[in-house]
């Protein structure tokens, strides 16, 4: 098999992808902007439906390994004073050597995915990124790298994030949608008796603990922020500290105390992107958040972009895709994506808008729900989640 796919970004979905093709025998040829290649915010959880991907890439011993493995799939929901709310049970999905959640550090995660791309032939580029290509009809797609460089191949790939630029050379400006929610994240030494994914349903605000290592852990806080407001790096641990202050009881108090500085605090005003069919034009198209980046609320965006990785690679290594329309294949394969994409931004969003609530008397109906309804709504949502990719 000699087709050649150049791929634009190295974050989750590029590396994925390119560990997809090449261990199917496809040749990739990776171009991240960034010379470091290093992913410096805190962590991230991976559930069940991306680490059945992550294994299908061989690399989910390494990210078991290097993460907090979740033992049950535990989940518990705290009332700001501390005191629980109900748990729910996050299922496992593809086996039971894959488990339900994993916490991991980002530059863990992206450092097993690295090791793994190592074990073959990539052809990476760091600190250079596409300026233009061509995609002229019996001939291959050229690509013109801000280093001088040209890559020929048969498919190019945009994996350039929310901001994308392959998206906007495609298809013009299309903004992501600002979704007047801030996260606040801070990591901290994680206490050893800290063994569970914790978050606390309070008035208007929302904050998980959650473990990415045996040794670490993130706090990950949601608040409403209707007005896109810009709040300089230096203020963003008083900030958070201030947003939260409601936060009373349970580990995360004493949490909340250690943000005595920046350094670990990291704000993002969170946004969405609503790409419709096609995700593509000609043999060029956009996968991950390029294509769908979602709200952060389900934890699902960095498993929507490894699934869209490896379907996208076994579309393209698929010998009868050899002889076929590349254009064809690509326009199948946003099909197949684009519900499963759309349907975790819906209900990712709505889980925002719950925790956000600001009135007093719908928090209780909210809390009162979550106990009868919580864990029927994760179950419904897996059973998805748990349907072939
Ligand atoms: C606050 C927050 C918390 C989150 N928490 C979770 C979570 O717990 N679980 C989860 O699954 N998801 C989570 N996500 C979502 C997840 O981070 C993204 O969905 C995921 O990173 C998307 O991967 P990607 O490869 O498509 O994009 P990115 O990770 O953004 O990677 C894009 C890559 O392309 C490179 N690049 C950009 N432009 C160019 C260019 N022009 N040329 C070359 N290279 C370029 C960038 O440097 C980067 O390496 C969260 C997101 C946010 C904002």
């Amino acid at each position: 098999m000699n087709k050649t796919v150049a791929i634009i970004g190295g974050g989750i979905a590029g590396t994925a992808l390119a560990i997809g093709l090449t261990q199917k025998g496809v040749k990739a040829v990776l171009i991240e902007k960034d010379a470091d290649w290093t992913p410096t915010s805190s962590g991230i959880f991976i559930y069940a439906n991306g680490l059945r991907a992550l294994d299908r890439l061989g690399v989910l011993d390494g990210i078991k390994t290097a993460g907090w493995v979740s033992p049950d799939g535990d989940n518990l929901y705290l009332t700001p004073q501390g005191e629980t709310i109900t748990r729910t049970i996050y299922p496992s999905i593809g086996g039971a050597h894959v488990p339900p959640i994993v916490g991991i550090r980002r530059v863990d995660l992206h450092r097993v995915l690295t090791a793994r791309l190592a074990e073959f032939d990539v052809d990476v580029r760091l600190g250079v990124t596409a300026t233009g290509f061509r995609d002229e009809p019996g001939r291959p797609v050229e690509v013109s790298l801000s280093d001088g460089a040209q890559v020929s191949c048969d498919v190019l790939i945009g994996a350039d994030g929310v901001r994308s630029q392959m998206r906007t050379a495609l298809f013009g400006e299309i903004e992501p949608v600002y979704t007047g929610f801030g996260v606040w994240r801070s990591t901290h030494a994680k206490p050893k008796e800290i063994d569970v994914k914790i978050m606390y349903m309070g008035l208007g605000i929302r904050l998980g603990i959650m473990p990415i290592s045996d040794d670490e852990l993130y706090m990950f806080g949601t608040t409403r922020e209707p007005d896109k407001p810009f709040y300089p790096r230096e203020r963003w641990h008083s900030l958070m500290r201030e947003k939260f202050a409601d936060i009373a009881g349970g580990p995360a108090a004493a949490l909340l105390e250690e943000i005595t500085s920046p350094e670990r605090v990291v704000y993002t005003a969170v946004e969405e992107v609503h790409l419709q069919l096609p995700w593509h034009r000609g043999r060029v198209g956009v996968i991950g958040d390029a294509a769908h980046s979602s709200t952060p609320f389900m934890g699902q965006g960095g498993a929507m972009a490894i699934e869209d990785a490896v379907v996208l690679a076994d579309m393209l290594a698929d010998p009868l895709a050899e002889a076929g329309d590349i254009s064809a294949t690509l326009q199948a394969f946003g099909l197949r994506r684009f519900e499963r994409c759309k349907f975790v931004q819906d209900v990712s969003r709505g889980v925002g808008e719950a925790g956000a609530i600001e009135d007093h008397q719908a928090t209780i109906r909210r809390d009162e729900r979550l106990r009868t309804l919580g864990q029927g709504d994760v179950d419904s949502f897996y059973a998805r989640m748990a349907e072939a990719i």
